[in-house]
C-alpha cells in the first residue's frame, strides 16, 4: 500500500511542496520531466499535475491527499477536506481596476465587465454584494483585459501588487486570503489513513520547528533571574554554568513573532554572545 500524493508539477507550489515533503523524511527525488516518483523512505507515491486538477484527483480518490492553493481548491467546489494549512503559497484574490478609477466601494462594479481566471469566487463575491456584472472568464494574463478594452475591471491573484502597477491597475478590494493546503479524500480507508496521519505528524514538526529558532546565550548568574523569564523553552530552559565562575549558558527556543523583542529584552537584561540556529524538526 502507497499513499498516492498529488503536488503541483511546476509553478509557484512545486518547490515548496517538494521540500515539506522531503524535510519530512519521504525522499523524493525532483520531477519536473516525470509525472510520478516513489517515495525512496515511505510508502508514498508523488503525482505530478496542474494545480487546477489537484482537487478533481483528490475528490476521485485517485490521489489520496494533494498539496493546492485555498484558491483553485475553493474555486474547484470539489468535496475533499482540509488536513493542514502549509503556510507557504501565501497570496490573495483580488478586485483590481485602472489607476484613475474613483473606486470606493463594490458598487462600482455594478453593469461592469469583470475579467478573471476565478469566475466562480468573483461571482460568490458579486452576489454577497449584491452587485450585477458581466464576468469573462479568461485562462491567463488577466492584467492585461482592462488595457486592452476587454474589461473594466480584474479579479485576480495578488502578492506584492508589482504585476498590476505595471500594468496600470490597483489592488481595490481582496476578496479571498490564500495558502497553501493539504487535503484529502473523503475515501480513505484505514491503512491510508493511518498513512497520512504519520505523515501529518511529521509536517506538524517540520512546520513548528520552522517557526522556532534554538537560542543559545552566556550570563552572569546575576541575570539569570530575569532571562529565565524571558524564555519560557519547551518546557523550561536549560541552565549549565560556564568554566568561568558566576556564569552560566541559557539554551532555549523561541517563536519567530517574538524572536526580534525578545532578542532585545534579553540583551537589556545582560544576555551575551547570542547564538541562534535553525530547528530541523519538533516534537512536543
Ligand atoms: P499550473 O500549470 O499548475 O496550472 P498555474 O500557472 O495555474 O500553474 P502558478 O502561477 O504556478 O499556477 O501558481 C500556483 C499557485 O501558487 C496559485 O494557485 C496560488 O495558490 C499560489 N500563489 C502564490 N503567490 C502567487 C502569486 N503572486 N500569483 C499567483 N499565484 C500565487
Ligand atoms: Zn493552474
Amino acid at each position: 500500500m502507497k499513499l498516492k500524493i498529488a503536488i503541483q508539477k511546476s509553478g509557484r507550489l512545486h518547490d515548496d511542496s517538494i521540500q515539506l515533503l522531503n524535510d519530512c523524511g519521504l525522499g523524493i527525488r525532483n520531477g519536473h520531466n516525470q509525472l510520478k516518483s516513489n517515495a525512496d523512505a515511505f510508502p508514498a507515491e508523488v503525482y505530478f499535475l496542474r494545480d487546477d486538477d489537484i482537487p478533481q484527483y483528490v475528490e476521485d480518490a485517485v490521489a489520496h491527499i494533494g498539496i493546492v492553493g485555498e484558491n483553485v481548491l475553493f474555486e474547484k467546489e470539489k468535496s475533499v477536506d482540509i488536513v493542514e494549512h502549509l503556510g507557504f503559497g501565501k497570496c490573495r484574490l483580488s478586485i483590481a481596476v485602472k489607476k484613475s478609477d474613483d473606486y470606493t466601494d463594490a458598487n462600482f462594479l455594478q453593469g461592469k465587465r469583470l475579467a478573471t481566471t476565478y469566475p466562480v469566487l468573483t461571482q460568490k463575491f458579486l452576489d454577497q454584494n449584491n452587485i450585477k456584472a458581466d464576468i469573462h472568464e479568461i485562462s491567463g494574463s488577466v492584467e492585461l483585459a482592462p488595457g486592452i478594452g476587454l474589461a473594466d475591471a480584474i479579479c485576480d491573484l495578488v502578492s506584492s501588487g508589482s504585476t498590476l502597477f505595471m500594468n496600470g491597475l490597483k489592488e481595490v478590494q481582496p476578496i479571498l486570503q490564500s495558502q497553501a493546503v493539504l487535503v484529502k479524500s473523503n475515501h480513505l480507508d484505514e491503512e491510508q489513513q493511518q498513512l497520512l496521519d504519520q505523515l501529518l505528524f511529521r509536517i506538524r514538526a517540520v512546520k513548528k520547528a520552522r517557526r522556532n529558532k534554538y537560542v543559545l546565550l552566556n550570563a552572569p548568574n546575576h541575570a539569570l533571574e530575569s532571562i529565565i523569564k524571558l524564555l519560557p523553552g519547551m518546557r523550561s530552559p536549560t541552565v549549565v554554568p560556564l568554566a568561568e565562575s558566576g556564569w552560566s549558558s541559557v539554551h532555549s527556543v523561541l517563536d519567530e513573532d517574538e524572536f526580534w523583542e525578545k532578542i532585545d529584552q534579553l540583551k537589556k537584561a545582560g544576555a551575551e554572545g547570542i547564538l541562534v540556529i535553525p530547528i530541523e524538526k519538533m516534537i512536543l
